[in-house]
């Protein structure tokens, strides 16, 4: 089975080009972003928990999202491999996924990290807050909160699995379709 990262800051457009990727090379998405927002609507414990968070562009703690991650993985059967998708976000997430993966004989192929730079994300997600009804893109400082988050957090998960050789860095600047052609061309060498 292949286990993909599709790693980035915030809008940098992991979710459009997730999309995209699935539908060419038969994966399953797993975005722990949209997995939260979907207990948020539905009014569940877990999701009243995340919303306190995610309301003020923090990281929902680990404890959290691993277990949602794990309970999510039980669900699945038969899928040829997975993208996750704004998960890990941090490294005891990662080691919880690495850890996870290895007890089923599997482990993550390859990281890609998309590339753009700070104040193209924060007009990036600005426009996408105009339709997508998501407070956390509505507010500058909210969307800021977030960038620090990840590089305080989230950006060292590419330095861990640059260690074992799998992290690969992608230009996001362009057209989705331009940029989705550069992650292929990465994702051909290990699929
Ligand atoms: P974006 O990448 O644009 O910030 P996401 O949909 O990936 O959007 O995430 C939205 C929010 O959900 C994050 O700001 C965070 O509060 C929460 N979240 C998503 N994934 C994780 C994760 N792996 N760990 C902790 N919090 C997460």
């Amino acid at each position: 089975m292949i286990h993909l990262i599709l790693f980035g800051p915030p809008g940098s457009g992991k979710g459009t080009q997730a999309e995209k990727l699935i539908k060419k090379y038969n994966l399953f998405h797993i975005s722990t972003g949209d997995l939260f927002r979907a207990e948020t609507s539905r009014k569940t414990p877990l999701g009243l928990k995340a919303l306190e968070y995610m309301s003020q562009g923090m990281l929902v703690p680990d404890e959290i999202t691993i277990g949602m991650l794990k309970n999510k993985l039980s669900e699945l059967n038969h899928v040829s491999g997975i993208i996750y998708d704004g998960f890990p976000r941090t490294i005891a997430q990662a080691e919880a996924l690495d850890k996870l993966l290895a007890g089923e004989e599997e482990e993550i192929r390859v990281l890609v990290a998309l590339e753009v730079p700070d104040d193209e994300i924060v007009s990036r997600i600005l426009k996408r807050g105009a339709t997508s009804g998501r407070s956390d893109d509505n507010d500058e400082s909210i969307i800021r909160k977030r960038m620090e988050e990840y590089r305080q957090k989230t950006s060292e998960v590419f330095n861990y699995y640059d260690r074992f050789g799998k992290s690969r860095t992608i230009n996001g600047l362009g057209t989705i379709d331009e940029i989705f052609d550069r992650i292929c061309a990465e994702l051909d060498q290990h699929i």
